[in-house]
């Protein structure tokens, strides 16, 4: 059996977070050179507004900074948008694409994910493609197919353990308190996995596979214990620092 990844522990701050968060992102940093996220890498994306900022305050703490999207063009006339290479610019190594809200409130497509991961890539910042089934696409059986789906429409060509990130997102999770059973997570992590092996061989073994929606201290370690799961993507729990680290700990 392969080496398991080093975990990777996400904070989404979603559009939460003034230039004052700066102070929440210090709590974090402090308490992971404490060692309180064992051996996980751990990752904030604040808005874009706090990026460079953060990415300056974070330089030499175990801490990365994120972004939460980008546009799939390096640069160009594409008025309120940023792209990757901006990213990297002021301080992201990593950068969330098609997350549920994004898909919802924006109409992103897998197309649309695909293209921005690909971005990504050629900027040389990490994407973490999102994907996740619905209420009704679970209840009506279908949770495997969609994400089958949307894994074999968002993942760019060359993917690798290095340049990429999936989170598996259950829509009916995110933000309502509610989880699914960890059989679920675990029928789930093992079936994209499998997809991940078919589609890139050995590498497959190297991407991380986060589990994301209402992930909190009290169920972290319950979470992050089954297999495949390779660390979390945290919304709500990541605005403070106190919940974050409480996750992280799960390492
Ligand atoms: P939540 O959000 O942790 O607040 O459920 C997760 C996410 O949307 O990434």
């Amino acid at each position: 059996t392969a080496t398991r990844p080093r975990p990777l522990i996400a904070g989404n701050w979603k559009m939460n977070g003034l230039l004052k968060g700066v102070g929440e992102l210090e709590a974090i940093a402090s308490g992971i050179a404490g060692g309180g996220a064992g051996h996980a890498e751990t990752l904030i994306c604040p808005p874009f507004t706090l990026i460079a900022r953060f990415a300056a305050a974070a330089a030499g703490q175990h801490i990365k900074i994120g972004a939460q999207d980008c546009h799939a063009k390096p640069s160009g006339a594409h008025t309120g948008d940023i792209s990757a290479e901006m990213l990297k610019d002021c301080g992201a190594s990593y950068v969330i694409v098609g997350h549920s809200e994004r898909r919802t409130d924006h109409g992103e497509t897998d197309a649309d994910v695909k293209a921005k991961a690909e971005a990504a890539q050629r900027a040389g910042i990490i994407g973490i493609i999102c994907i996740g089934e619905t209420r009704a696409e679970r209840e009506s059986g279908k949770a495997l197919e969609v994400v089958d789906v949307q894994l074999a429409g968002s993942l760019p060509p060359g993917a690798t353990g290095a340049n990429v990130v999936i989170a598996y997102e259950p829509v009916w999770a995110i933000g309502t308190g509610l989880t699914p059973t960890t059989g679920d997570i675990k029928e789930v992590h093992d079936f994209i996995r499998a997809k991940l092996i078919a589609a890139l061989g050995e590498e497959g073994h190297n991407v991380r596979i986060l589990y994301g929606g209402s992930c909190k201290p009290s169920n972290a370690a319950e979470l992050m214990g089954v297999d495949n799961v390779d660390g979390a993507l945290v919304g709500g729990a990541s605005l403070k620092a106190a919940d974050f680290l409480g996750i992280a700990a799960a390492y």
